[in-house]
Parts: C-alpha cells; structure tokens; sequence
C-alpha cells in the first residue's frame, strides 16, 4: 500500500513484532483502523529467531484470532518439563498439576509470519522498511507519527498511538523526562544459544543445573534444536567454534542414560540478561506494549506470552473507548497490565536465580542453596504446582475496574 493513501487512522501502531501484529489483528476484528510502520524489512521480520514457547492463553487467543491453523498443524504441546541437576533428570507434569493445561513450541517467526499473512489478506496497512519513526503530540488528542517511506518525509495523524517497537525503540523515549519510573537489573551472565539442524534430544525442554553453568536443550521443531549456554555476558562468539560448543554442552547435559544429538549448527549468537519495567505503561495518548516497556530474562520464556498479554488489554480498552467513548479501560490499561508483568518478572528472575552459576560464589554457598531450591520443587507437589502454573502462563487478565486505577 502507499504511504500516499492514508494521513489519519484510529491507532498508529510502531513495530511488527508479536505485540504491535496482534495488536493489530485484534483491532482489525473489531472494525477499528490501524496502520503498522516497521523499520526493518518483511524478510528480517520473519526470518528473526527468538522465542519459542507459547503459554496455553497465547496459544489459545491466536486461535480464537483466526491464526491458529498453522500452529495447531506444526506446533509441539508439551506437558511437562525437565529439572536436571546432580545428573539426574526430574519431571514437572504441567498437565496433572494445572488442570490439563500445557505449553505449545512454535518459533515467534513462525507467530509472526502468519500474523503478517493476515494483516496482509485483510489489507489492513503494514509499512516495512519504515525510516525515522517519531511519535509527537502524544500529551495532546491528536498524536501523530513522523516518518520516512521511499526517500518521501511523512505525517500519520492518529487518535491514539501504540508503541511496540521492541526495547530499542523510539516510543518509550518520547515520553517526557520524569514521567515514567525505570527499573532495572542486570545479570552477571548471558546465554549463547544456538539452533542446530538435528531432532532434539528429548521429548521435553530440559533445564539443567551445573557447577559449569545453567543449559537449556529446547527445540523449534521435530528436526531443529534450539540449545543454550549460560555465559559472560559480554562473550566473545568468535571464541566459541563449534566443536567448543558441543563439548561444553555434553558436559552440562552429562546424564546416565542420555545423550546429547549433535548435527550442523546454522545459527548462534549471544543474548544478555536483563530485566526491565518502565511504569506506567501509558502517557497521555502513547500506551507501551511488550518489550518496549518491560524485558524478562528468557528463563521463564515470558517475553513474547507477556507482549501478548499487554495488547489484549489494549485491544479492549480501545475497543470500548472506540465503540462507546467509554474511556475507563484505557485510563487502567497500565494498572491492569503491571501486576501480571511484576509476576512475570519474579518467576523469570527466580527461574534464573535458581539455574545460574553466580560468579561472585567462590565457597559454593549458593550453589547449595539451588540445589535444596531444586531438591524442593521436584519432592514437593505444592513447590512443583507453582513452578507448573507460572510456566504454562497465568490466566490472562480483565480489564481494570474504576477503583483500582491509580
Ligand atoms: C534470544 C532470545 C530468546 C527469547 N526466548 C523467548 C522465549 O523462549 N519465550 C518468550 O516468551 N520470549 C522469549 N524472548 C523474548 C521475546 O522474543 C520478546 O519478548 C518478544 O519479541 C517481544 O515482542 P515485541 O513485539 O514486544 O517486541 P519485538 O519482537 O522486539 O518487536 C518490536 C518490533 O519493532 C520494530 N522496531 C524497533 N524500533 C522501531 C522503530 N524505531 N520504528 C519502527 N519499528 C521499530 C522492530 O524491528 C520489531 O519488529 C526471547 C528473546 C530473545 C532475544
């Protein structure tokens, strides 16, 4: 579509990313207009491995969109998870301990492709390779996107705006100095991860504690596995061949009875951990959704699932807002949001906590205290319960009522 063709829309979405394309789709269900700038191109988009595991309310809203084909066709349920330390492997049976409930594995480019694939069928507009993106007027009611499309200077007026641009984005700055709160945590460790052309080894995600550091089998596919290793957070890849990759692995993973599947590795790179909240998740008429806002470390793998949470909300609160002026819902976007983004944030840094070496733990002390965290979880049914529920994903939230909006 050309830029040409449009000057206003109801709600001027930055990012094609998991929260901006749901955003997007569930707008466009509800007759509301909306146009998607993103600065990178489709093929970067789609072809961007990140996330994998969808929480059973992700799973279950991206069918309810219409979306859901593909995914229920190709993606892997799991009912549980691996706990391995000491060498030996425990299970956590999500399915008995959650009422049935479970996580789905299906790569977030694979969310994303067929989110574009509807954004595209409906023709609602979705701009890629969108320069200079800047959101201006957003304390007055009529915010506006400035932007640059095929060497041409733009202007997309917008009743509301919608930043999901991801944590280097251009939204969350353009809120005034001082209006919103940050908090952060920074880890003393990142992950190298790499996606090997092999079928997992397992049936199951396995996490593993090891006096080595933490490692993480987990899969894309039936024939792709997605591995990861806990290490400095600024690593050097180049100091990482192959061959140093596979032995470090086989070490971590060591275990009576199993072994490691080792094929071609057509992906690697290194990502840090961190954690991130800026509060409130709204000024004026900009409201930050998914990572522009808040970062989880992907121990909890609740990124994508919380992205998708947030715009939910969103999705309703502009739906009311458009349908009936009733403004309420997007007043308490940000109080409804938060309290499922801070439960968020402590499972993520708890699972993290408790499966990292700490390089500062020269007597071991804290690795003890992992270990009686772990021998806990997998003896007691009520420990392994909220492991179990926080996984599989809380239930997604409802709208904030008057009284609870601060
Ligand atoms: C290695 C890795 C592994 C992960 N594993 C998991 C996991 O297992 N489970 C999980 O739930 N989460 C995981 N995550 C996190 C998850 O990928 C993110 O939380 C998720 O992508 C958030 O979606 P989003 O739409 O908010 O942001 P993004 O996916 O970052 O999308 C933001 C979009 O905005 C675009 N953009 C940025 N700036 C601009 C601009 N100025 N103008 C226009 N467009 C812009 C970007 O190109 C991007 O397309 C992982 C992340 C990484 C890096």
């Amino acid at each position: 579509m050309s830029t040409k063709d449009f000057t206003h829309t109801q709600v001027g979405i930055v990012g094609a990313g998991p929260a901006g394309l749901v955003l997007g789709h569930l707008l466009h269900r509800q007759g509301i207009e909306s146009v998607i700038l993103e600065n990178r191109s489709r093929e970067y988009v789609e072809g961007r491995v990140r996330a994998g595991v969808l929480e059973q309310g992700t799973v279950d809203l991206l069918i309810e969109m219409g979306v859901g084909e593909r995914l229920q066709r190709e993606g892997l349920v799991h009912h549980g998870v691996e706990l391995r330390f000491g060498g030996v492997g425990h299970r956590i049976p999500f399915d008995e301990l959650t009422g049935g409930r479970g996580i789905t594995i299906y790569g977030q480019q694979e969310v994303v492709k067929d989110l574009i694939a509807a954004r595209i069928e409906s023709g609602a507009p979705l701009l890629f390779e969108v320069d200079d993106v800047r959101p201006t007027g957003i304390d007055t009611d009529s915010p506006a996107l400035g932007f640059r499309h095929g060497g041409e200077e733009r202007e997309l007026r917008c009743d509301v705006v919608a930043g999901c641009d991801g944590f280097h984005g251009v939204c969350r700055d353009a809120v005034p100095d001082g209006a919103l709160t940050l908090r952060e945590h920074v880890y003393p460790f990142g992950w190298l991860g790499i996606l090997a052309e092999v079928e997992p080894s397992s049936d199951e995600l396995i996490y593993c504690h090891h006096d080595r550091g933490f490692a993480l089998h987990s899969m894309r596919s039936p024939q792709i596995t997605r591995l990861y290793l806990q290490c400095e957070p600024d690593e050097d890849i180049e100091r990482w061949p192959d061959e140093r990759i596979w032995a470090e692995l086989h070490a971590r993973f060591e275990c009576k009875g199993w072994s490691l599947k080792e094929g071609p590795i057509v992906e690697k790179g290194v990502t840090p951990m961190r954690s991130f909240v800026a509060e409130p998740m709204q000024h004026g008429r900009l409201f930050l959704a998914g990572d522009a806002v808040h970062i989880v470390p992907a121990t909890g793998a609740k990124g994508l699932n919380l992205a998708v949470a947030d715009v939910r909300v969103l999705a309703d609160a502009l739906t009311r807002w458009f349908a009936a002026g009733d403004e309420s819902g997007l007043r308490g976007y940000s109080a409804t949001c938060l309290p499922r983004v801070w439960k968020a944030q402590h499972f993520a840094w708890w699972m993290t906590s408790m499966f990292h070496r700490m390089p500062d733990d020269r007597d071991g002390f804290m690795a003890r205290l992992q270990r009686a965290q772990l021998d806990y979880l997998c003896s007691s049914r009520a420990a392994a319960t909220s492991l179990a529920e926080n996984y599989v994903g809380l239930k997604h939230v409802v709208l904030a009522t008057e009284d609870q909006i601060v």
